[in-house]
């Protein structure tokens, strides 16, 4: 089998030094999947990324075929099969929202139009690099030729977060729970859903009996996590960032569990409310390297109060790119 193509923006970064050694080694599209690394820097860092390079090699990984190193999006993308866009403009002291959007309209719009020029006809596009959700709108809205359900963004290690935060609660092993769900924007506003995960095949709200508990200690931990990491680290979840990218991949190719689901954001197919078109986080299934959103689940009063604000907030996001000409 001729090896896949896998391109990493932001290769130079925190998260693409964690990342590129477990892709390297069978952890992004399993044991059997030779693959070649493609890292896309902005110029000032291509030497760094030469560095990771140097040390890929140094590691002889058996899996991996070839390395190459550009700053330029149209060589990085071509015969792209999967690709993790992590670079990304972090928003600053005092930068305004619209600036923030601005700056990564600068650098997703080029990438979207590069991978529609270029990518392998199955690629498969994750965004890491923040506001995730709407730079995968803004990549998508510039890749018209490439299906817009090839375009997903991060919220897999809210997921994780929320499930290990639920383990803690109740005592359990985060093997006992199933069916978690993250809810709309990879953002302070989103949504884990205990309503329909099952710890040990009962309901985990009815397992944690506090709903106090519930809005205003698990949420709030879970979308704050990486505040709290930063205060303890001195410096951004990185690794954890890195595994929660492998996850998603590694589920979307290979298949979720039976009897589970895992949260990806993904284009709206107008399921639950979610007005059709926005990359919004949803309880999916993955077959056949396909996903498709869990149904008929049910929606308490208090779930969809917080899944409408996260959602609302990613129309503003929607809105203000669109104005900004981005999309
Ligand atoms: P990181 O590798 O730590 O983070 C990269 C992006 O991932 C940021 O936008 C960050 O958002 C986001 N992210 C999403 N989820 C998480 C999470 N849970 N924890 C932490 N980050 C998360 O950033 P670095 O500054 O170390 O590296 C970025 C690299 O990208 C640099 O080397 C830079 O040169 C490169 N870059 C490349 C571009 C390109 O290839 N065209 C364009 C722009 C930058 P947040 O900041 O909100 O945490």
């Amino acid at each position: 089998m001729a090896p896949v193509n896998v391109t990493v923006t932001g290769a130079a970064g925190q998260i693409g030094y964690a990342l590129l050694f477990r892709i390297a080694s069978g952890h992004l599209l399993g044991p059997d999947t030779k693959v070649n690394l493609r890292l896309l820097e902005i110029p000032q860092a291509v030497k760094a990324a030469e560095g990771t390079a140097m040390e890929l090699d140094d590691c002889a990984f058996p899996l991996l075929s070839g390395i190459e190193i550009t700053d330029d999006a149209k060589k990085a993308f071509d015969g792209v099969n999967v690709a993790l866009l992590v670079g990304a403009r972090p928003r600053t002291k005092g930068m305004e929202r619209g600036d923030l959007l601005e700056a990564n309209g600068g650098i997703f719009k080029p990438q979207g139009e590069a991978i529609n020029a270029g990518a392998a006809s199955d690629v498969r596009v994750l965004v890491v690099g923040n506001p995730a959700n709407t730079n995968a709108l803004i990549a998508s809205a510039h890749a018209p030729d490439v299906p817009r359900e090839r375009f997903t963004a991060m919220t897999r290690l809210d997921h994780n977060r929320a499930l290990s935060q639920l383990a803690a609660k109740v005592g359990c092993a985060v093997t006992d729970i199933k069916k978690m769900t993250i809810w709309g924007n990879h953002s302070a506003t989103q949504y884990p859903d205990l309503f329909n995960a099952e710890v040990n095949g009962q309901s985990a709200a009815s397992v944690v009996n506090d709903e106090a508990w519930l809005a205003d200690t698990y949420i709030p931990t879970v979308a704050k996590r990486g505040a709290a990491i930063i205060e303890a680290r001195g410096a951004s979840s990185a690794a954890s960032a890195a595994n929660a990218a492998l996850n998603h991949v590694h589920d979307w190719v290979n298949g979720t569990a039976e009897g589970d689901w895992t949260s990806m954001a993904i284009p709206s197919d107008g399921s639950y409310g979610v007005p059709e078109g926005l990359i919004s986080s949803f309880p999916v299934t993955c077959s056949g390297g396909e996903y498709s959103i869990v149904q008929g689940l049910e929606i308490n009063e208090f779930s969809r109060a917080r899944i409408d604000a996260s959602v609302a907030e990613l129309v503003e996001e929607r809105d203000a790119v669109k104005a900004l000409g981005l999309i």
